[in-house]
């Protein structure tokens, strides 16, 4: 096991790279603590992949170290990392059962078969392939293919990292949820450090303790669920987490107070931490409530979805609309109405980042 540090990783897929663009990844410095479950999530793109494989040694990136504790392996091949990489399709022996599928691992590094026996065993069952060990792989559905996979990536239990790269996506949905519980309760068991990619939300926040969330190659926030749901630092965090994601409005400051179109809002932001960006305030869609002042608009749709329903409400005089949450039981507003943002939920952003709050 080891702690892994990414020391202002770059990567460029093009051989003279220029402007910031022409990189796959920007400038990443992250640290993964040892034994920490961690998920990386953005957009389709967005450079997680290439992350990874810069991690396992199928990349060398073009600038910055890859550290495992203080060593740097950054040149290191894939085989001297000591890694274990689950694809986003299944990787598999065909021609081989189950067994040996999931023995290869082990086998290959000379593990003697009585401990290949044990955690063989251990891992079919936990992935419910124990009745079908003796059949030749081709033969499965593509569920049970990732499911070898995934287990041959678990089998090894002296690996400094076990990585997963949108391993889900050819699970059925309802396996989906199992096996996603599993690997939660399987980190907790081996307590190995394991980084799990996915554009998807749910999975990301079900899956880690720390959430890394990725857009146009660059990490925006680090955080846990709970601090990516109350504190978005980008603005792009807090529209791609959550359902609906924050609601982004353009804001200007007027004689020292914040104002979208015209009225004033109270914010937990700072506005003497302003430089001369594009101001935006933030604010959940759980944190606005209807008023008989504030921000006037008129609800354009409402939409029941189980647990609460998600009302739509156009500003007036902006081309901008407001998702409001509200709760099961409560009364649902029509046509012309106001809003309210709770102001301890209400940020200022400046070009896109959270600006600081008062120190209090
Ligand atoms: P993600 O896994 O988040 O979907 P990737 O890391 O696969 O994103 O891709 C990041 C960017 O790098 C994308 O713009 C993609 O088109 C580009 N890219 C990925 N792999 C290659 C490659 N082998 N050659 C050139 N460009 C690539
Ligand atoms: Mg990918």
């Amino acid at each position: 096991m080891a702690r892994i540090t990414l020391n202002n990783i770059r990567h460029s897929y093009l051989p003279n790279p220029k402007s910031d663009d022409d990189y796959a990844l920007q400038r990443v410095h992250l640290d993964w603590d040892d034994g920490g479950a961690y998920a990386l999530l953005g957009p389709s793109g967005c450079g997680k992949t290439t992350l990874l494989n810069i991690i396992s040694g199928l990349l060398i990136p073009s600038e910055g170290q890859l550290l495992f504790d203080d060593q740097d392996v950054t040149a290191l091949e894939p085989d001297e990392r000591n890694i274990a990489q689950v694809f986003q399709f299944p990787v598999i022996y065909d021609t081989m059962t189950v067994r040996e599928n999931l023995s290869f691992p082990l086998r290959n590094r000379g593990v003697d078969e009585e401990t290949i026996a044990t955690r063989v065993a251990e891992i079919a069952a936990m992935l419910e392939l124990d009745s079908m060990l003796d059949k030749k792989a081709a033969g499965l559905t593509p569920d049970n293919k990732q499911k070898i996979s995934l287990g041959r990536g678990l089998v090894r239990d002296d690996v400094n990292v076990i990585m997963f790269d949108e391993p889900l996506t050819v699970i059925d949905p309802h396996l989906k949820w199992k096996l996603r519980s599993k690997l939660k309760e399987l980190h907790q068991k081996v307590n190995r450090t394991m980084i799990y990619v996915t554009h998807d939300q749910t999975e990301a926040l079900t899956f880690a303790d720390q959430v890394v969330v990725m857009n146009f190659g660059q990490v925006l926030q680090v955080g846990t669920p709970v601090e990516l749901f109350e504190r978005p630092t980008h603005t792009f965090v807090g529209h791609f987490i959550g359902s609906p994601g924050m609601n982004v409005l353009p804001a200007s400051v007027v004689a020292g107070s914040v104002q979208i179109a015209g009225h004033t809002v109270d914010t937990a932001s700072d506005i003497a931490n302003l430089k001369q960006g594009t101001v935006e305030v933030g604010v959940r869609p759980e944190f606005v409530r209807f008023t008989d002042s504030g921000i006037p608009g008129a609800v354009e749709t409402v939409m029941d979805v189980g647990r609460h329903t998600v009302v739509k409400v156009k500003l007036d005089g902006l081309d901008h609309s407001v998702n409001v949450i509200v709760d099961e039981g409560d009364d649902l507003p029509e046509g012309n109405v106001h809003l309210q943002f709770e102001p301890a939920q209400t940020r200022l952003y400046e070009d896109g980042w959270i600006v600081a709050e008062t120190q209090g």
